[in-house]
């Protein structure tokens, strides 16, 4: 008896000491950093980290560790997107699932919008809003029960009552009710700073704010202000409390500049950024996130009749084909980008069709590549783990067929895909 459980003491020790090692012989390899593309490399992974890059092909010296031949590819690290929505896809039925879904039907339906994206070469995405589903969405993803993403999640977003994320707008008299913190629904200090501790104890990662009107709630205006300063402060402050960082959806300039000034980290869409706003943003070393695909989407969709609800209509209208060429300008001033796409506004795995708007747009491809890897690495604090292919990262890894810094488009059709370590696509 005793003889038996030393042998399976060892055994299992043993077990855990052999390190799974894997060579990865790259035609090419992007170093997103540098920008450089250089000839004929291999990536040694052990377990899920990068242990080394090496110049030339090199085999393994043990038979049993394994060779993963991309000599014909273009490799570059896993893609990160900052602004997807991994619980739902929008649609005409998107109001009414609202009041027929239970929270396991959107946990179903989010399986496969993770599968999608990280099969589509999205290793890291950060959610900014659905029901509080897509924290059990991230748990079930870092437990490996399901394949998806690494996901940092904002759990449900916080708007004003009325504002673009209150969960109750448009419905009737009964259904209304009054939400409040708990539901994300703030109206002073005291809420705001309810609602990012009560986001903290439901387990998300940063916290998401609705600072102006948006496009595909049902309500009348996509661009007013919807918070006083002193609210988005408050919200700020009290996040940075809990290690969380702050993300404003906005389109008008005047909510947007609150949001600025209250210590926002990303504005997301930016559609009527003035001038004043993008140096304010560089002043304050925030983000714009784009999301022109989202814009793209919405305008094509506008023109659909019955797709969206009538008030939705003469928003979409007015706010999509505008993202394009802010971004342009933004980024000519000199603001800082980092790619976000607003997946689920359009269909889930399209998230690299992004690439594609921003070098029309003027950008060239490497930064924009740059954007999807180095900088969101740095906003969500993990420039040391992922972003990069390079010692001690996380084996976040993909290829496609050609050089995208010479056809971006390349992006949208990933063909091998690793995920801390793991092979998803082949
Ligand atoms: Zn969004």
């Amino acid at each position: 008896m005793k003889k038996q459980y030393i042998f399976y003491v060892l055994l299992f020790t043993v077990q855990g000491l052999v390190a799974q090692i894997s060579h990865i012989l790259c035609g090419k390899l992007l170093d997103t950093k540098s920008g450089e593309l250089k000839s004929e490399q291999t990536i040694v992974i052990v377990n899920n980290e990068v242990y080394k890059v090496m110049d030339g092909y090199k085999m393994p010296k043990n038979k049993s560790d394994k060779v993963i031949d991309l000599k014909s590819k273009v490799v570059l690290p896993g893609l990160i997107d900052m602004h997807v929505h991994i619980e739902q896809e929008f649609g005409p039925r998107t109001r009414l699932n609202g009041y027929i879904l239970d929270e396991a039907d959107i946990a179903f339906n989010s399986v496969g919008f993770a599968k999608t994206t990280l099969l589509k070469g999205f290793t890291t995405v950060r959610d900014l809003g659905g029901t509080g589903v897509n924290i059990s969405i991230r748990k079930a993803i870092d437990a490996g029960k399901i394949p998806g993403p690494r996901v940092f999640t904002a759990g449900k977003a916080l708007a004003s009552t009325g504002g673009h994320a209150d969960p109750t707008n448009g419905s009737s008299r009964i259904l209304r009710g009054n939400p409040g913190p708990k539901e994300g629904v703030v109206n002073s200090i005291e809420d705001a700073k309810k609602a990012v501790r009560q986001r903290y104890k439901n387990g998300a990662d940063c916290i998401k704010i609705t600072a102006t009107g948006g496009v595909l709630c049902v309500a009348k205006s996509g661009d007013n202000p919807q918070f006083t300063i002193e609210e988005v402060k408050a919200i700020c402050d009290m996040a940075k409390d809990y290690g969380m960082h702050v993300a404003a959806h906005a389109h008008g300039d005047d909510g947007m500049q609150r949001a600025v000034l209250g210590g926002v980290k990303t504005i997301e869409h930016g559609t009527y950024m003035s001038e004043g706003t993008m140096d304010l943003m560089k002043k304050h070393n925030a983000y714009l996130v784009p999301t022109i695909t989202a814009g793209k989407e919405v305008e094509e969709k506008a023109k659909v009749a019955g797709y969206y609800p009538a008030i939705v209509v003469p928003k979409a209208l007015a706010v999509g084909p505008q993202i394009q060429g802010t971004f342009a300008k933004a980024y000519k001033r000199g603001v800082g980008i980092a790619f976000g796409t607003d997946a689920g506004v359009y269909r889930h795995g399209d998230n690299a069709k992004e690439f594609g708007f921003m070098v029309e747009a003027g950008m060239p491809a490497i930064e924009a590549i740059q954007s999807a890897t180095i900088t969101n690495a740095k906003i969500l604090k993990m420039e040391k783990e992922v972003g990069q292919i390079a010692k001690g990262f996380y084996a976040d890894i993909i290829a496609v067929d050609e050089d995208p810094t010479k056809n971006v488009k390349t992006l949208e059709n990933v063909v091998f895909v690793m995920k801390n370590g793991v092979v998803y696509k082949d």
